[in-house]
């Protein structure tokens, strides 16, 4: 007897899948891929074996019990027309039944378990996906989950039909607990799939969390480091909120006096301050911004041009608008500002840039007629100092509302907004 899950395989598929090597969207990889999101809706879990039911539902003594009888299914087969194996099922119902009540379910030991008793860990679907390629859109309260998988040898370079390596599909759900995980095993990033994309040219879009997560691991593997990274102390190291910056180059933070006189001897050869050789001096220019882009332009940025608790309610995303400061009367403020080459693209290479600060209690354009040679100077950083040349983090001294110095020898540490 064979069990459905609700899924339905056409002929017209199958042939399609009988062409060896990968698709690309143009040659049969967009309709599959349209196929396989439209067909798993279907999926049912009630027309399963009653021993992947078991597993689906993360019940470890029913598993047990059918395992060590001997009457469970082969453990190394597929259920479906799909052909989910053990371990894909369970992370399908460990996605579906945690998101209702979380913990109530021994996902972690059933799948330990079954990979310990013969489940492979790397076997493919129709689609050439395996567990790990399912696993992109766990929970984060799954991150055991992730770790037994790779435990037990499931393999992250492995592709799919697209030629799609899992770590794609974390980036992209913005998963940071699997993505922290794939890192920890210095995961490849080059890896492309059929359409020439890869990992490393993906993740600059994927959000600021994802794009401060990548950039440090690979700073931290690269042995090169950036200023301002993690706001800890640069004496002690010690991590909190309100640490004082270093008045006159902005780019250490400490948490005492102490602290500061304790490093000066090594600092004093860094600190310089802001000087026409490390600042571009840009006019602002403070109009609404994007307020004329539609959601479908907006849905196509990094988060970052959103407030961050807005970024997947695009629909009601709320739009900084340019700002300046209320206190400039006071004399000049220093900020670390975000810069960001236009969102809409740069076709023309003459684009705007977006300045934000964290809150956006200052939020301005550059414009590129306002004065080219600070707006290049910029620009030639972002491109090629950001990730994936399209933006940056500065420290900058608001002058006045017409003048701002940014401070473009030092590009700081990627900062999670
Ligand atoms: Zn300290
Ligand atoms: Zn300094």
């Amino acid at each position: 007897m064979s069990f459905t899950g609700g899924l339905c395989v056409p002929v017209a598929v199958k042939e399609l899948l009988e062409r060896p090597g990968y698709f690309t969207k143009a040659d049969g990889g967009a309709f599959l891929r349209e196929f396989y999101i439209k067909e798993s809706v279907k999926f049912d879990p009630f027309k399963l074996s009653r021993f992947a039911q078991a597993v689906f539902c993360g019940h470890y003594d029913l598993v047990k019990q059918a395992v060590d009888n001997g009457v469970s299914p082969d453990l190394t087969g597929t259920e479906t027309p799909f052909l989910y194996g053990y371990a894909t099922i369970l992370v399908l119902g460990a996605q579906r039944i945690m998101q209702a009540r979380p913990g109530s379910f021994r996902f972690s030991e059933t799948l330990e378990l079954l990979l310990s008793r013969g489940v492979p860990a790397n076997i493919a679907d129709i689609l050439g996906c395996t567990v790990l390629h399912h696993s992109n859109s766990l929970l984060s309260s799954n991150k055991g989950l992730f770790q037994c998988l790779l435990r037990h040898c499931a393999d992250p370079a492995r592709r799919n039909r697209f030629g799609e390596v899992c770590l794609v599909g974390a980036l992209h759900h913005g998963n940071l607990s699997m993505l922290s995980v794939l890192l920890d095993v210095n995961v490849d990033f080059t890896l492309e799939d059929a359409d020439g994309y890869s990992a490393w040219k993906h993740f600059p879009t994927c959000g600021s969390q994802v794009v401060a997560m990548v950039m440090k691991w690979d700073r931290k593997r690269t042995g090169t480091s950036a200023a301002y990274e993690d706001k800890v102390c640069d004496n002690c190291g010690e991590r909190r909120a309100s640490l004082k910056i270093c008045s006159r180059c902005k780019l250490v933070r400490y948490c005492s006096v102490c602290c500061q006189a304790a490093q000066w001897a090594h600092h004093r050869t860094l600190c310089k301050p802001f000087s026409t050789a490390n600042s571009a001096r840009v006019v602002p220019y403070f109009s609404s911004i994007m307020t004329s882009t539609t959601a479908q332009q907006r849905s196509r940025l990094p988060a970052m041009c959103l407030y961050p608790e807005s970024a997947h309610g695009l629909g009601t995303a709320v739009i900084p608008m340019a700002q300046v400061p209320k206190d400039l009367v006071l004399g000049p403020k220093t900020l670390v500002v975000k810069i960001q080459v236009a969102c809409s693209g740069d076709i023309t290479g003459m684009a705007d840039l977006m300045v934000y600060t964290k809150k956006h209690h200052f939020a301005c354009m550059i414009r590129r007629c306002d004065g080219v040679e600070g707006y290049q100077r910029i620009k030639d950083v972002i491109r090629s100092r950001g990730p994936g040349g399209l933006k940056a983090y500065f420290v900058a001294v608001l002058l006045s509302e017409d003048c701002l110095l940014v401070r473009v020898s030092d590009v700081l540490a990627e900062q999670q907004w």
